[in-house]
């Protein structure tokens, strides 16, 4: 048996869309990303969402937290059980981030760490929703209102997820989404920033093409071509673009074939949770998910190193996750040491995901069940 972590979905019109890029200037916001910012817009309702396409889902963040004009010294709260985008985004801000504990059940943002760490210099708020499963978006709005926090969503692995009937990324002011090769949709190297407001997001397009007004000057909203504001250069190639087009049209299905695997390896491994072997990812009833990831948590680190290297053995390619921020090299660096925040490090420990995507069959999803359940109780 051979069962990848990744495989990506193969859309029909990617070959198609790309030969006809390749026949135009692959000038910036062509054709093919027209086409992908509207058809996000149909993924993304609702008036009050402006969109713009981003190279990746880092400089999503790096653009959101720029627009913040963090002072010297500003904290902004985010996990520590995360890739480090975010908290490199701060640190290019110029900001502090302040690394919170995680929720045992879903591995987001604990809000009681989170409220607890709030200080007077406290500007802002990531939460990731990791595996696409949405953080308790109600209590984490109402506390960020309360302390003044401007919201950004990481919605890096969230396309497809929703938080009761709201679309994640959509929530707070600023919403940031991937389109990285490992993503549900993908394009290679991508991202979306999304902005409630119609002032951040003109800000947010002048920052994107170099601090110039180019998008107003194009649209004839003033007469000259010039610089205006910081910026950088962080839009999406054309070429790009048009591999995400082919991919966007296929958003429904593949989030579909994901969260139906979802759905198996929920059902299939029931005995972990019974026999207490470990526990399950959990799917709060707020959430609608988009199957990114499957995870598991076991009972003890060496139980799921040992389940690792079985599944290894068989050709199945199952993977643990990030080494807290706050346990890294860097993370040591900002001050912190590895028990200052234990869920975290209990997750690193514990946690391993599980090979999830379209290519995956039931059939297989159910033979990488059983041997999990059978490796645990011949491990004992
Ligand atoms: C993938 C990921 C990112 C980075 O996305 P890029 O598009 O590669 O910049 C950031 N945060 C989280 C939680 C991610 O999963």
């Amino acid at each position: 048996m051979n069962i990848p972590f990744y495989a990506r979905y193969h859309a029909k019109l990617e070959q198609e869309a790309l030969l006809a890029c390749l026949e135009g200037s692959l000038a910036t916001d062509g054709l093919y990303s027209r086409k992908a910012l509207s058809q996000l817009s149909s993924v993304y309702p609702g008036k009050s969402c402006w969109l713009s396409l981003t190279a990746s889902c880092s400089l999503a963040l790096e653009t959101a937290l720029t627009l913040c004009r963090l002072a010297p010294g500003d904290e902004v709260l985010l996990p520590s059980f995360n890739f480090p985008s975010a908290a490199n985004a701060v640190l290019n801000a110029g900001g502090i981030p302040v690394l919170c504990d995680i929720d045992p059940d879903t591995q987001n943002i604990s809000l009681k760490d989170a409220a607890r760490k709030i200080t007077s210099r406290t500007r802002a708020v990531i939460p990731v929703h990791y595996a696409g499963i949405s953080c308790a978006m109600d209590r984490l709005l109402a506390l960020a209102k309360e302390a003044h926090m401007t919201v950004i969503e990481d919605a890096a692995q969230a396309i497809g997820a929703l938080y009761q009937d709201a679309r994640l990324g959509t929530l707070g002011d600023f919403g940031c989404v991937s389109f990285h090769y490992t993503k549900n949709i993908s394009c290679g190297e991508g991202g979306l920033l999304l902005c409630r407001d119609r002032k951040d997001f003109e800000n947010a397009r002048c920052y994107r093409v170099h601090g110039t007004n180019r998008d107003a000057f194009l649209n004839g909203e003033c007469d000259r071509y010039t610089w205006v504001c910081p910026g950088s250069s962080t839009a999406v190639s054309e070429l790009c673009a048009a591999f995400l087009s082919s991919q966007l049209s296929c958003l429904r299905k593949i989030t579909a074939i994901r969260n139906q695997r979802l759905m198996d390896y929920l059902d299939f491994l029931k005995p972990i949770e019974q026999e207490g072997y470990g526990k399950l990812m959990k799917v709060p009833g707020y959430a609608s998910p988009n199957g990114h990831i499957f995870y598991l948590r076991f009972a003890s680190e060496s139980l799921r190193d040992h389940i690792q290297k079985l599944l290894a053995g068989k050709g199945i390619d199952a993977k643990t996750h990030y080494v807290p921020l706050h346990l890294s090299p860097m993370g040591k660096k900002l001050g912190y040491r590895p028990k200052d925040l234990p869920e975290s490090l209990a997750c690193y420990d514990t946690l391993l995901r599980l090979p999830i995507h379209t290519s995956l069959t039931m059939e297989q999803a159910w033979q990488v069940s059983e041997m999990i359940i059978k490796g645990c109780r011949f491990y004992g």
